[in-house]
């Protein structure tokens, strides 16, 4: 378990996140203005009526936004509400003109219900992290103050787009369920397993760094072995997995300092400072009913039937929590490799394709990605946030990989020729593996009639040496092992050399 030293003892973290994704439409929650905002498009020019807020306006609900919902429910094994519906959440800043935000009420079921997520524990194994619940709402504006020095300026082309917030649960009630995030890498984990189940749904880009997700972050600690939950701070509106971490923990340490000098924590709202990595309080924690949430009187009910569900439940594609069950079903991987196999669609479809429904391979191109190609961020850049690593590791494909072990496995080159191939490859030799064998006169030589003759020679001018391993002294085999492996520069399957000697020693 992750703990946090403090000067009296040790301290746990308890985690709970709430995560924004943008959700990915034509069209915006309630108004039929274009999703698809990006900074090239000039501001303004796609935001409608509804978007900003005009007198009269009626919002009309974007089904497709519901089945988006339904569809990342559906991922996060989740219950569907048959009815939710909206509310005005009290919101009064010029971002959202409105002067209310339209969103799923807290004290109300919302779309989506109770679920969970399996992330990789800190201890290697698989966690479930429970989900609260999945609501829909809109999202708020931009606004600008540096573009002019004394006006700040609003761009309503992202008001009003879907945005589906997932919020982790935390079992008050019993505290003993040990099923939330617990430490800084955890939360990582969690947040890319959402970024993965959103993307391979085709529900959200999921990326931080153009904002399309975005995650509040609740953080308090306890003693180790302390039975009850204390209180916690929210820090808003992260965008990085780096900074997440690094409030998480700036927090965690900041309410050890203080319950250790005998202080008690506030239940604030923090603003983290990305320069040097603290938080300050940015407003105390207003309670949920200061946000009057109010029917809105403009919309129906969400009636979700049984065939829309099954119907959107038929277009799912694998999910990563899937994949690992196939990898370790399927190929005998371990849990941990499968893990890492699927931190990322593109991992696992680049795994999926280097092994090709060749099981036989499976685990040891397994191993080499996981040892070997991780390790090198210049052919693998998995920390990248941009999407796409398939291209990004375009220096060895998985054709190439596939083929290297092959080789291996048919004993047509030995271990060590095998990460001579691999580094030739990584420096940007061109040509497949067999290619890179030939042109450097790689091959193993397992014809066991020429490794025969060349032990017979070792033998013949070693007669001393015969002599001292027949009475006894069997650590010279690795004598005679060299000299084989010298003779045929390294070629020789030392396998097949160990086995000539013994039977010819013997
Ligand atoms: P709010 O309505 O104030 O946003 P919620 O009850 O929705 O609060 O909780 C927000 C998030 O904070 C949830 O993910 C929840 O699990 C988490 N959370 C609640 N209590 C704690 C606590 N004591 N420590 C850490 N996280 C907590
Ligand atoms: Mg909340």
């Amino acid at each position: 378990m992750f703990t946090i030293k403090g000067k009296t003892g040790d301290w746990e973290l308890v985690i709970g996140l709430e995560t924004h994704i943008e959700v990915l439409s034509n069209s915006k929650l309630f108004s039929g203005a274009s999703a698809d905002y990006n900074p090239t498009v000039a501001p303004n020019t796609q935001a409608g009526m509804i978007d900003t807020g005009m007198p009269g306006m009626l919002p009309v609900l974007n089904k497709f936004c519901v089945d988006q919902a339904i569809k990342f429910g559906l991922g996060i094994n989740a219950e569907i509400s048959k009815i939710s519906r909206f509310a005005r959440k009290q919101y009064f800043y010029p971002d959202l003109p409105q002067g209310y935000q339209i969103s799923q009420p807290a004290d109300e079921a919302p779309v989506v219900g109770r679920g969970w997520i399996e992330i990789m524990g800190d201890d290697g194994n698989p966690k479930k992290v429970l989900i609260e619940r999945a609501h829909l709402e809109q999202d708020a504006g931009k606004l600008k103050h540096d573009v002019h020095p004394t006006k700040s300026f609003a761009d309503y082309n992202r008001t009003g787009v879907a945005l589906l917030e997932i919020v982790t649960f935390l079992d008050t009630k019993n505290p003993e369920n040990n099923s939330y995030i617990t430490s800084p890498d955890e939360a990582e984990r969690y947040l890319r397993e959402i970024r993965e189940i959103a993307r391979a749904l085709g529900v959200s880009k999921a990326n931080m760094e153009e904002g399309s997700m975005r995650a509040d972050v609740n953080v308090s600690v306890r003693r180790v072995g302390e039975k009850t939950f204390r209180t916690r701070t929210e820090t808003k509106n992260m965008v990085s997995f780096k900074f997440i971490k690094s409030a998480i923990e700036y927090e965690a340490r900041r309410q050890i300092e203080i319950y250790e000098n005998g202080g008690t924590v506030t239940q604030d709202t923090m603003r983290y400072h990305q320069d040097d990595g603290t938080t300050s309080v940015m407003r105390s924690k207003e309670d949920a009913l200061d946000y009057r949430y109010f029917p809105d009187p403009d919309l129906l009910p969400v009636i979700i039937t049984d065939e829309q569900i099954e119907r959107i439940r038929a277009t799912m594609p694998e999910l990563p929590s899937r994949t690992r069950a196939r990898y370790t079903a399927d190929f005998g991987l371990s849990d941990y490799d499968a893990a890492r196999l699927t931190e990322n669609t593109n991992i696992s479809k680049w795994f999926d394709t280097a092994v090709n429904g060749n099981a036989k391979n499976a685990k040891s191109i397994a191993n080499w990605m996981i040892s070997e190609l991780f390790a090198h961020p210049e052919n693998w850049d998995e920390r990248n946030e941009k999407s796409g690593i398939v291209d990004d590791m375009r220096i060895i494909t998985p054709s190439d990989l596939s083929e290297l072990v092959d080789m291996l496995g048919k004993n047509t080159i030995n271990g060590k020729q095998a990460k001579e191939i691999f580094i030739k490859m990584l420096d940007g030799e061109s040509g497949t593996p067999r290619e890179i064998a030939d042109k450097f006169g790689m091959k193993q030589m397992t014809d066991t009639g020429a490794i025969e003759t060349i032990v017979d020679d070792i033998i013949a001018a070693n007669p001393a040496q015969v002599e001292q391993y027949k009475s006894g002294k069997v650590g010279l085999l690795g004598f005679f092992v060299g000299q084989a492996m010298k003779k045929t520069g390294g070629t020789a399957n030392p396998a097949v050399v160990n086995e000539i000697l013994r039977k010819k020693l013997a």
